[in-house]
């Protein structure tokens, strides 16, 4: 196998490789693979590990929790209280600063960008009377951040991520200057699709961020906070909340968090953790929008995990099943790709995504070359604003829910036509 960089090559071994590389496509081809790579979705195998919470509440069991509330009725609004004291724990916060939502984050996100326009941030002009609403948007994002956005008709503002986070002093500059910049979509730990951590450094420049909006806020989303791949080299955060208020901006931050990612997809439990005067604008509309979230299915959960250390506990079991799939994504774009100067991927130690940058112009083309042999990848451009990556280069790559043979298969599939793209994008700049 060569490891000459292709740039190095001659036309005429390009063409040559483009032969072979071509013949291998083909059999991949043959072979009629049904191969999804497109979402972050737990595999069923990670499912099946938490099917014991399907035991833990029976027809005989008291639904009562410890203050006394009956959990099959109405009553309760933010959440009851051992399943605050779990979320808080998991969320690194005081229970006194979550409101327990129902069975999704992403919702809660939605739902605080929609109350932000529909009446304002803690007194401040709703933000649909205003001429612009601008969100900072850390790119390459998570797509369903920047749908609720565009959803809502705010401009979105592509900031550059760095190895320790989104570039801060760009950050800095525009919150400063310009008062029309309201938020900033955040996933500090094991981000997607990158799986990078923020550096303390950036964590403690988000705290002390100047804005010129008094109604700006960081939605810090946390989805990834307890998802190590390994027990001993995982990620640690500045933890947000206390740093705000540490630094005298104890309103500027919303965190969110949910377990859909530690129970069950689409039926775990959602939360928000924020300062007081926060949490007491957010009640005035939750009071009017529910009588309550799902109680049972949060004693459920109580119930299952006993605790945070049973929830950690938990997470090393997904974590053993992830740990391998990520060392082979990883193994096999070092084999095949590797010194070939053709693409760039990151090594995550947690989270759902790994990040792959292929050259420039390249990325729609791999990705559609994929899906005609059979492998769903998540569309080129989703991880920016609009769908749009100006260099066209970033892929998301999910490889949690195809089993760990399908996923060899799609990742050598995947090698193979960011080659065949590469080289025929090298020879097509040679012509021009
Ligand atoms: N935030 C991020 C960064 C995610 O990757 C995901 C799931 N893919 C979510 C939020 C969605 O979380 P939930 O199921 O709680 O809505």
């Amino acid at each position: 196998k060569s490891m000459k960089p292709y740039v190095e090559m001659t036309k005429e071994e390009l063409q040559e490789l483009r032969k072979q590389l071509s013949m291998q496509y083909k059999e991949f081809q043959g072979k009629d693979l049904k191969l999804d790579m497109s979402r972050g979705k737990p595999s069923t195998e990670q499912l099946d590990i938490s099917m014991g919470m399907m035991d833990v509440l029976s027809s005989n069991d008291d639904l009562t929790c410890d203050d006394g509330t009956d959990c099959r009725n109405y009553g309760v609004l933010d959440g009851i209280k051992e399943a605050k004291e779990l979320l808080a724990d998991m969320m690194e916060v005081a229970p006194d600063h979550i409101i327990i939502y129902g069975n999704s984050s992403l919702n809660v996100m939605y739902d605080t960008v929609s109350r932000s326009m529909t009446h304002g941030v803690m007194g401040s002009t709703p933000w649909c009377k205003l001429d612009k609403v601008k969100f900072l948007c850390p790119v390459p994002g998570y797509d369903r951040h920047f749908s609720i956005t565009e959803y809502f008709g705010i401009e979105m503002v592509n900031v550059p991520m760095t190895p320790t986070g989104p570039d801060m002093d760009i950050v800095e500059e525009l919150v400063a200057k310009d008062d029309s910049i309201k938020g900033i979509w955040c996933v500090p730990k094991y981000s997607n699709p990158q799986g990078i951590s923020y550096s303390d450094d950036t964590v403690r420049r988000f705290a002390r961020l100047k804005p010129a909006a008094k109604d700006f806020r960081i939605y810090w989303d946390n989805a990834y906070t307890i998802h190590h791949l390994y027990d001993r080299d995982q990620d640690h955060l500045i933890e947000i909340l206390a740093e705000c208020k540490r630094a005298g901006n104890p309103d500027m931050v919303y965190k969110f968090a949910s377990t859909s990612k530690v129970s069950f997809p689409g039926s775990g439990i959602a939360a928000i953790a924020a300062s007081q005067n926060n949490l007491v604008d957010i009640m005035k509309q939750l009071k009017i929008q529910t009588i309550g979230h799902d109680k049972v299915n949060q004693l459920r959960h109580v119930r299952y995990f006993g605790d945070i250390h049973g929830m950690v506990e938990h997470m090393r079991k997904h974590a053993d099943i992830m740990r391998p799939k990520f060392e082979a994504v990883i193994q096999i774009l070092d084999r095949e790709l590797g010194g070939l100067g053709i693409g760039e991927w990151t090594s995550p130690k947690g989270g759902y995504f790994i990040s792959f940058d292929s050259l420039d112009g390249c990325a729609k083309s791999i990705v559609a070359r994929c899906k005609k042999s059979g492998l769903v990848m998540t569309g080129a451009g989703a991880t920016y604003p609009y769908g749009k990556d100006p260099r066209d280069n970033n892929i998301r790559i999910a490889p949690s829910y195809p089993p760990l043979s399908d996923l060899i298969l799609a990742m050598e599939l995947f090698a193979l036509c960011v080659k065949i793209v590469s080289i025929d994008k090298i020879l097509a700049e040679r012509e021009a």
